[in-house]
């Protein structure tokens, strides 16, 4: 008897179900998810945001320590020696523009909040460097207000899931969040990209070594044989993902627990 691949057939109501239980999964398979950019404030998680595009948060979170001594505030941004300030962000790429967004944004700041970082939607995305993706990463993290994330990792996972056919980021923003729960958007946009960056890759998703093979209709995208698949797997507990699939943690590499999580 052949069995239909989850979503072949399924109604809204079937689909919302496999959707929580996907999130169900995924917070088993990702006890450690978090926001993996280093903040200690609503400023500088904005900072963090603008500085991550196109760079790898591992390479922000090394830069950002020095930065955030020398520029706590706003005014400071806003008043920034621009030189001094590429130097500073430079290794993070695009770093012309970025110093451009900082000091605008700081200015923005002072200008209009008081110098603050608001606490709502329709205020943040007026500020210079933030779009709607950074200022729901803020709200969610910097403010307890849930938010939904969608980057490239979640869009791709809720593409393979068959969870949305939308494309445009805010569709399937509004099409993801009526499936669950608001006070778990924020975490499970962290599960969700955790997924993205330690298993489900966009070139070769790790399947056979995956907590979701049975909820996901594009299982098979990648290997499903258990040693090809460990090897896929990244990041510090790339081992403990494996068991959590029911793969023997010995087929994961030394070099795969050590990479780091794109
Ligand atoms: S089964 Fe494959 S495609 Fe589906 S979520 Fe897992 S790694 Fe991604």
């Amino acid at each position: 008897m052949t069995t239909s691949p989850p979503g072949a057939t399924e109604t809204e109501l079937g689909r919302t179900r496999r959707a929580r239980k996907i999130g169900r999964v995924l917070t088993e398979t990702h006890p450690d998810a978090h926001c993996e950019l280093d903040h200690a404030n609503p400023l500088e998680l904005a900072v963090a945001t603008i500085l991550s595009a196109q760079c790898t948060d591992k390479k922000v979170n090394e830069v950002t320590p020095k930065l955030f001594g020398r520029y706590p505030t706003a005014p400071d941004y806003a008043g920034a020696d621009r030189a001094e300030l590429e130097e500073l962000i430079r290794p993070t790429g695009f770093y012309r523009n970025k110093t451009d967004s900082l000091i605008k944004l700081g200015r923005a700041l002072v200008e209009r909040y008081d110098g603050r970082v608001p606490g709502k939607l329709a205020d943040l995305v007026t500020l210079p460097g933030i779009g709607r993706k950074t200022a729901n990463v803020i709200l969610g993290n910097a403010f307890d207000v849930p938010g939904i994330t969608v980057d490239t990792h979640f869009q791709r996972l809720v593409h393979r899931w068959r969870l949305t056919d939308e494309t445009d980021p805010v569709k399937i923003e509004h099409a993801i969040g009526a499936m669950y729960p608001k006070r778990d958007w924020t975490m499970l946009s962290h599960r969700i990209i955790f997924h993205g960056r330690r298993v489900c890759h966009a070139r070769k998703p790790a399947c056979g070594a995956c907590t979701l093979a049975k909820l996901c209709p594009s299982y098979g995208t990648g290997p499903t044989e258990p040693a090809p698949a460990a090897k896929l797997l990244k990041g510090p507990r790339a081992r403990d993902l494996a068991a959590a699939a029911g793969v023997d943690p010995e087929l994961v590499p030394q070099q795969a627990v050590v990479a780091e999580a794109p």
